[in-house]
């Protein structure tokens, strides 16, 4: 393979096991080529709660200085927070370490420009190009550059989300709120946002801590059950959970039901749209067919994008959509900013839940048509991705959707998104039915195909 066609960045940022898959000067270099990209300007750096993220910290910003950029040191942030300070406080850029939801050992580096939105996928490019070429930038003494300190972003965050709120109506309510923070990065900012908008809070896992003790890094329907029970055991309104980097949060009702994000995604866009009277709502291709419905209503549009959120924040900054989100839990309300952010979102849900006067369950049920949905993942080697597409795409009766991957309606409200992971060697499987069985059915059915076309 020549250098220039090899790949650093995945659907989300730059991914690697420090002293595993790479070693710290493979940061430097890195860092160096993301410097020489920006080629101006003061850079804001942050890094979430693991292990190693201060050592990949510390070398980053060595190399941003080694290319010639100055370099405002966040700390430990979540990554909402360092994007919004990037937007706010007049960077050229940010650059993020963090490994989001993946396993304790992963750490990465994500790179935003100066409207705090990921750098799409043609800089991602460059950044790639610049490195293995080698030819970043290496300033000389006296133009090297200078680090400083920058202890406002947290702060400036949580004003920014507060602005966008109606703080009143959601202090009038005074909402019980059970917030489980999975040892990660919105430890220091979401429970004083929840707090700051007269809200009782209950929060658990909130030490941060990069070995993820409590329930891990990623928050789904299957490691929530402390929530769960939480919410339960206090009478609360609704819980909340965030992934480690804060980014994405799932709820759960008053009832203890943790939703996926596409129900939650739809609740908010429905609010949103409400209130912008109409306008664009961009989600992927994974995400439930309930947002049509829920869009029609207020004669607003859908987009749908391939997975993964820079596919997301480019298609909302060129459609100037007034919403997005993911199944994973990831909203995005670009009146903010436009990337996803759980602290914006929990805000919003605490104002939508404030203006609808009841409960969690009733407005969901009330907003958002029930679908049932199932998911299953296969591990199919690379080389054997397009022969397993194609013996899905043989069994395909109905309509054919190729954005990512093979969506293939089966009936008029049913559908199995067959899509090769962009990080990883397996192939995952989503369906969607108006029944739980006819989705898991679904699911068994192409996990089936996909598993004796890739033996
Ligand atoms: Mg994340």
């Amino acid at each position: 393979m020549a250098a220039t066609q090899q790949r650093l960045f995945g659907t989300n940022g730059v991914r690697f096991v420090p002293g595993v898959t790479h070693d710290l000067d493979f940061v430097i270099s890195l860092a160096e080529a993301m410097g020489t990209y920006f080629g101006s300007g003061e850079i804001l750096l942050g890094q979430d709660g693991r292990l190693s993220s201060p050592a990949v910290a510390n070398a980053a910003v060595s190399g941003l200085l080694s290319s010639g950029r100055d370099v405002a040191e966040a700390g430990l942030v979540p990554t909402p927070a360092l994007q919004y300070g990037v937007k706010t406080l007049g960077f050229k850029g940010g650059v993020m370490v963090t490994a989001s939801h993946n396993p304790p050992q992963y750490n990465g580096l994500k790179v935003s420009g100066p409207e705090g939105v990921e750098v799409p996928h043609l800089d991602e490019q460059r950044i790639e190009k610049i490195y293995f070429d080698k030819s970043q930038t290496r300033a000389d003494w006296k133009s090297i550059g200078v680090a400083r300190g920058e202890p406002s972003v947290v702060r400036n965050y949580l004003n920014g989300i507060r602005s966008k709120v109606n703080i009143k109506a959601i202090a009038d309510r005074k909402f019980n709120v059970v917030m489980d923070l999975g040892d990660g990065a919105q430890s220091v900012a979401a429970p004083y946002l929840v707090e700051s908008l007269g809200c009782k809070l209950v929060t658990l896992n909130s030490v941060v801590d990069g070995s993820f003790p409590g329930r891990g890094p990623e928050p789904t329907p299957d490691t929530l059950n402390d929530l769960s029970a939480a919410v339960k055991s206090t009478g609360a309104d609704f819980g909340v959970a965030y992934d480690a980097d804060g980014d994405r949060a799932i709820f759960c009702d008053e009832n203890g039901r943790v939703l996926w994000g596409d129900q939650s995604g739809c609740l908010l866009a429905d609010f949103v749209l409400d209130r912008n009277k109409g306008g664009t709502v961009v989600t992927s291709v994974a995400s439930s067919q309930a947002i049509e419905a829920v869009a029609k209503k207020h004669g607003a549009k859908v987009m749908r994008t391939r997975v993964g959120s820079v596919e997301l924040a480019s298609t909302i900054l060129e459609r100037g959509a007034i919403f997005g989100f993911e199944e994973n839990g990831g909203c995005t309300y670009p009146p903010h900013i436009a990337v996803r952010d759980g602290g914006m979102t929990t805000a919003l849900m605490l104002e939508c839940l404030a203006g609808r006067g009841m409960s969690f369950s009733r407005a969901l049920s009330f907003v958002v048509p029930r679908y049932h949905q199932a998911k299953t993942k296969v591990e199919v080697s690379r080389k054997k991705v397009d022969a397993v597409l194609k013996a899905v795409e043989r069994q395909a009766k109905g309509e054919v959707e190729r954005v990512d991957g093979l969506k293939i309606w089966t009936e008029e409200r049913s559908w199995v998104l067959v899509r090769p992971s962009g990080t990883e060697p397996i192939i995952r499987i989503f369906a969607e039915s108006e029944t739980q069985e006819g989705a898991d059915q679904l699911v068994k059915k192409f996990e089936r195909i996909v598993k004796s076309a890739s033996s």
